[in-house]
């Protein structure tokens, strides 16, 4: 299959700022490459694939970035800056498509999925959040009723979001096992990895690091410092231990030495990799029960659920996080979140997208 990717049109492959697609493309990118189809990656100007992915040609374009819509209105009109990264990412995937047979959108945006109405080629849309936007999601129904086989989601709980689908493609996510080391310290900090942004919750692995009387340390891209000192200003001054954005290795070196890694989104999160990333390395998850999460730890296993927002709750299962068997998690990962795993699933898909033309 000649495939043409489109990245996300929210900062360059390597900045964090795009969240999990950057990850998940680059999985995708090596587990497509491996099962021998062709790949080209049309993205935002200094954008770097993983080096392992050095057969997949990456096009770039220049321009202004989206708005992310997690951080608008759900009734926000659409907006198109001048010099559109956006705009300039799909000129450029539809011209390289000439040759290819399917365009795979990453980007969570209006226009790709309008434009699908519009084109010849098959457009298949990769889902990367729950439903944000009322105009996203009514352009999806509208998309959907006459391509009904083009949209894939990372998650059940996240396409729940678009009642409207029947059958949902469910494609999960994949993962470079090669790029986590198992790592069996039960006696490490506790963790928090993400964007830094009111819809991960991090105030609420704060409190339950503060009640500990630990420190919490935190990876991840600062994207609202806003919010950052409001959650600051909630607790003591250094319960927070600020680690920075890292790249996929340094950061499962040091993640991979924790005793388990928090996560709580306030919203239906679509998949949540830094979860899996965690299990990869052998650490346990405490997660609210809610979005991708609450498919991925299997409770009582390789981690445990708690009701949404439960901080005491989380707390509780944080005390006797022991009980879990390393081991477990990494196996959980190899046995259902690898990239060969994740590019069959989307290999599958991309056939029944294509047969339907
Ligand atoms: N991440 C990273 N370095 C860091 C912190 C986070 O590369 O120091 C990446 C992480 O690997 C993950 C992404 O940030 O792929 C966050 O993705 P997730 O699916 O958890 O949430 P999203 O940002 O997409 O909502």
């Amino acid at each position: 299959m000649r495939i043409v990717l489109i990245s996300t049109p929210i900062g360059f492959l390597g900045s964090g700022k795009g969240g999990g697609v950057e990850l998940t493309l680059n999985s995708l990118v090596s587990g497509l490459i491996s099962l021998g189809h062709s790949v080209e990656v049309v993205a935002p100007k200094n954008s770097k694939l993983h080096e392992s992915n050095v057969k997949a040609k990456l096009h770039f374009v220049e321009g202004e970035d989206q708005i992310s819509w997690q951080h608008q209105d759900f009734n926000s009109p659409v907006t198109i800056p001048d010099n559109s990264l956006l705009v300039g990412m799909l000129e450029k995937g539809l011209d390289i498509a000439k040759q290819a047979d399917v365009i795979l959108n990453m980007s969570y945006d209006w226009l790709p999925i309008w434009i699908t109405l519009n084109v010849e080629i098959p457009i298949a849309h990769i889902i990367s959040m729950g439903s944000e936007s009322l105009l996203i999601s009514n352009l999806i129904s509208k998309v959907y009723a006459k391509h009904p086989y083009n949209f894939a989601f990372h998650s059940k709980t996240q396409a729940d979001d678009y009642p409207f689908i029947k059958k949902p493609n469910i494609i999960g996510n994949g993962f470079k096992l090669d790029n986590y080391t198992f790592q069996d310290s039960i006696k490490g900090p506790l963790a928090w990895v993400g964007r830094v942004a009111p819809e991960k919750g991090l105030e609420d692995a704060v409190f339950v690091a503060n009640e500990l009387g630990e420190k919490l340390k935190v990876w991840g891209v600062r994207e609202d410092e806003n919010y950052v000192s409001r959650v600051e200003q909630s607790f003591p001054q250094g319960t927070i231990d600020w680690m920075g954005f890292l790249s996929t290795d340094e950061l499962q070196k040091e993640l991979g030495k924790c005793r388990a890694l928090l996560n709580t989104p306030k919203w239906n999160e679509a998949y949540g990799n830094v979860v899996v990333e965690a299990l990869a390395c052998g650490v346990p998850v405490v997660a609210y029960k809610r979005g991708g999460p609450s498919e991925i730890i299997q409770h009582g296993e390789t981690g445990y659920l708690t009701n949404p927002d439960d901080k005491k709750s989380m707390l509780s299962y944080v005390e006797i996080i022991e009980k879990i068997e390393r081991k477990k998690c990494r196996e959980w990962v190899e046995k259902n979140a690898s990239t060969d795993i994740f590019a069959n699933k989307v290999v599958n898909w991309l056939n029944e997208v294509m047969q339907e033309y």
